[in-house]
């Protein structure tokens, strides 16, 4: 069956030219065409018609359909991505003063199970292909006609189950002759997977780790997390602490704020104490509501950061875009975009 070009990092690719006979700026050439979003070999106009047929007997070119485009009223824009095998892939696009974000999913589904998020529904589909990662910046680049600035990989998906895939993404988008989106631009967010934490810190990428915590005693995180079940808390800050140690990098913390389960003045205590002495920032989000869940957001999460910035640490509120689409944080859902 023939490869995705696009799963092919530029070293890989460059051995595919050599092998061909081919000197090394012709895959230099190819992978800048596939990062402009090109949708056939034929569309690359300065390599030989030969060369492009032979490439065509061993790769395709990814192109997957927007299935579905919505914009909200604050200008964000999820789009419903059907995939060669019709599977989908959901990712939104954010308008900042300082740029345009992308939040892109590395799963279809995920295996993950937190209890108030909605891509966990139903588990995991497949992992995404690092090719089909990228698809999602190069096609929303190509269809919006703005350039990314800024990309976050908190869609759908644990990015760290999908450990290969993902750090071949990062590393071809951002290579100088593709996207080249620095990688202090990009945002990694995990539920907490400590071997792949530390694996991670081996590959010393200077992109921003976010932990999403969301609780802080081991009773109740394992109650909205399963994944504590595996790594308690006690386990995911020690491993936090070296990869702080290791990489120097500021880590962010994410902390959906659920009213009457981890939103008492006892959590925020209990939060500081654990984040005592450590190069980090707490982004709460009030929980948005998913139907299954049965959770909802505190009616003050203001509150909760003011007692968290007495206590010491740095902490925000997460602003909301895309409510009005589904396209806030843990909204997005393969199935239910599936059906309409
Ligand atoms: N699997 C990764 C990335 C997924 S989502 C992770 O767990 O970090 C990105 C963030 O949105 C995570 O912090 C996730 O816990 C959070 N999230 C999921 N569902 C949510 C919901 N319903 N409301 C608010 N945040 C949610």
């Amino acid at each position: 069956m023939p490869v995705n070009i696009k799963d092919l990092t530029m070293d890989e690719l460059t051995e595919y030219f050599l092998g061909a006979g081919e000197p090394k700026f012709r895959a230099k050439q190819c992978f800048s065409w596939l990062h402009k979003g090109v949708t056939s070999f034929d569309e690359m106009t300065n390599l030989s018609k030969k060369l492009k047929e032979k490439l065509s007997e061993s790769f395709f070119i990814s192109v997957p359909e927007i299935a579905r485009k919505q914009v909200s009223s604050d200008g964000t824009i999820k789009y419903l991505y059907k995939n060669f095998d019709g599977t989908f892939t959901e990712s939104v696009i954010m308008q900042y003063h300082h740029g345009v974000s992308a939040c892109i999913s590395t799963q279809v589904g995920c295996n993950m199970g937190c209890k108030f998020c909605a891509s966990t529904i139903g588990g995991k589909e497949r992992d995404l292909t690092a090719g089909e990662i990228l698809d999602q910046i190069i096609f929303s680049e190509k269809d919006t006609g703005m350039r990314i600035s800024n990309i976050v990989l908190m869609g759908m998906g644990e990015p760290l189950d999908n450990y290969d895939n993902v750090i071949k993404f990062l590393k071809n988008v951002n290579h100088p002759d593709g996207l080249n989106i620095g990688y202090r631009h990009i945002s990694l967010s995990t539920c907490g997977l400590v071997d792949k934490i530390n694996r991670l810190a081996e590959e010393n990428f200077p992109i921003t780790l976010s932990i999403s915590l969301h609780a802080t005693n081991d009773k109740t995180r394992s109650e909205i997390m399963p994944v504590n079940k595996k790594y308690n808390i006690e386990q995911l800050i020690g491993c936090v602490k070296n990869y702080i140690k290791k990489t120097g990098r500021r880590v962010s913390f994410e902390y959906t704020l659920i009213s009457g389960v981890n939103d008492k003045e006892e959590n925020a205590r209990e939060l500081a104490s654990l984040l005592k002495g450590m190069l980090c920032h707490v982004n709460l989000i009030p929980v948005n509501s998913v139907a299954e869940s049965g959770f909802s957001k505190p009616e003050n999460p203001n509150r909760f950061k003011e007692l968290l910035i007495k206590l010491g640490v740095n902490a925000t509120v997460r602003r909301e875009l895309g409510s009005d689409i589904d396209a806030a944080c843990g909204q997005l859902r393969r199935k239910n975009t599936q059906k309409n």
